[in-house]
């Protein structure tokens, strides 16, 4: 009966040390393939050019507004163990160049997919002047093609051995943007008096312009920015003058001085969505980079003509 319960505990102790020695081993594998992205877009397109070799996460939660966003003790430790950490700009995601400093490089590949992509020069509307570079450069179809390029290029030096996969997802989807491109360019090729659109905050300033047309922003380069009585009554004359029929608002950062114009003009309201951010519920249910595209194409035409 002794030798029976210690053959047992002998059993069940080479089950555990086999249990234990396959569970770690898997979560080094998983966690040397972890990449993590900021933000909706990056997420997206990073998760579409990995393809089934991945373990793509979004650092800035679902839902969130990540113009303010600060990442916590936990975040930079989720950074520190990424095989690659994918951000859009050094003017968006503001916090990077100090992470940069505090993090081992050979470990975590940094891939800013904005690289050689010239920016906006922009001022911040409130307080003294500041100049800054506007950072939206997701929301061209036209440029969101040379992220995804950069982004594929950077993985393709972190997984060398994975470079045909990645080339070939990549390519995938960059047919999807041309033909997203295509439908902007078709919709808007023969615009002749509508040109201008008004948005709650300065962040469609690359579609505007690869597309022929005149964004009106409410609020600045972020949509916490604060906006003067002056500046509202300033809007409201110009929208008149303009022949506004609809004020753009978003749902993830707050409405209020859309609606409030909208109400003082006498127009309609619509969404028109900066894809900074994407609520858990609209994940499930299927939205993504191009579902949210085509809306705003949708949206756009309302007012467009
Ligand atoms: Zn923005």
């Amino acid at each position: 009966m002794k030798r029976k319960w210690r053959l047992f505990t002998v059993f069940m102790l080479l089950f555990m040390l086999s249990g234990c020695q396959n569970h770690s081993v898997n979560e080094q594998e998983v966690a040397s393939i972890k990449i993590v992205t900021t933000f909706y877009p990056m997420y997206d397109f990073t998760k579409n050019i990995m393809g089934s070799f991945r373990n793509v996460q979004m650092l800035i939660p679902a839902g969130v507004e990540p113009h303010d966003f600060e990442p916590s003790a936990k975040d930079i430790a989720n950074i520190t163990d990424a095989a690659v950490l994918i951000y859009n700009s050094d003017y968006f995601e503001t916090w990077i160049p100090k992470v940069k400093k505090n993090i081992d490089l050979k470990q975590t590949e940094i891939i800013n997919a904005t690289q050689g992509i010239k920016l906006m020069e922009s001022a911040k509307e409130s307080g003294e002047y500041q100049k800054t570079f506007d950072p939206h450069i997701w929301l061209s179809p036209k440029l969101a093609m040379k992220e995804v390029a950069n982004i594929r290029d950077g993985l393709i030096k972190k997984f060398p051995h994975k470079k045909a996969l990645l080339n070939k997802n990549a390519q995938k989807y960059l047919k999807k943007l041309m033909k997203l491109d295509d439908d902007y360019q078709t919709a808007f090729k023969d615009t002749t008096h509508h040109k201008k659109f008004v948005t709650q905050h300065k962040a469609f300033s690359y579609l505007a312009k690869d597309y022929g047309l005149e964004q009106i922003a409410i609020a600045g380069l972020s949509p916490e920015e604060e906006v003067s009585p002056a500046r509202l009554a300033e809007l409201k004359k110009r929208c008149k003058k303009d022949d506004i029929r609809i004020i753009y608002f978003e749902e993830t950062a707050s409405s209020k001085l859309a609606q409030t114009l909208a109400k003082e003009v006498g127009v309609e309201t619509a969404v028109l969505n900066p894809l900074e951010s994407l609520t858990k519920t609209e994940q499930k249910a299927g939205k993504d980079y191009f579902s949210i595209m085509e809306e705003n194409l949708k949206a756009l035409k309302l007012t467009i003509k």
